[in-house]
């Protein structure tokens, strides 16, 4: 897929409130609609692009949604940028973490005792199953200990 499409290519909608109504006011809807971006852009930066990006996303999705950008009260913008930053990452992956080829991640047992590395970072890898079987599989660890 060539990801400077601009989510021309495909993107998602979720819509969190759907199964977690508390996610919004009475009446209304969190959305979250991503789609898969660069971490640097090849023409300016995400900090000056983050509003155009937005409303091409949001574009995109409005051929599926009408009205959408109208009738939204909150937005919240999210670029590869503010992953990077709240992840503490120099390069953030749709996953969390870019994968090196021939490169794990941190073992689960660290050299230090009762202290156990689980998550994206780890060597599990990214991805909701991923994380969820190294967790299982750190845990079967522990009880052979
Ligand atoms: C936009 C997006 C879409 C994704 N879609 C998919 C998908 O469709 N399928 C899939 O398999 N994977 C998907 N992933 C990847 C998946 O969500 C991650 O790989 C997975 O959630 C990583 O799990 P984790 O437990 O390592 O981290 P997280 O799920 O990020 O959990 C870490 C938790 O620690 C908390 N935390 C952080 N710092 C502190 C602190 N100092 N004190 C206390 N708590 C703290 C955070 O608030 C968070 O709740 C997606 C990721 C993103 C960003």
């Amino acid at each position: 897929m060539d990801y400077r499409q601009e989510g021309k290519h495909g993107f998602v909608v979720y819509i969190p409130s759907m199964h977690s109504p508390e996610m919004a006011p009475d009446g209304h809807h969190a959305v979250t609609i991503y789609t898969i971006a660069p971490n640097n852009l090849g023409k300016g930066s995400w900090d000056e692009r983050r509003e155009e990006m937005s409303r091409k996303l949001i574009a995109e999705a409005e051929k599926y949604i009408p009205d959408l950008n109208k009738n939204t009260v909150v937005r919240l913008i999210v670029t590869p940028d503010d992953f990077k930053n709240r992840t503490h990452l120099k390069h953030h992956a749709f996953g969390g973490v870019a994968p090196v080829m021939g490169k794990k991640g941190l073992p689960h047992q660290t050299p230090f005792e009762n202290l156990w590395f689980i998550g994206a970072q780890s060597e599990s890898g990214a991805g909701m199953n991923n994380v969820m079987e190294g967790v299982w599989r750190a845990i079967k660890k522990m009880d052979n200990l």
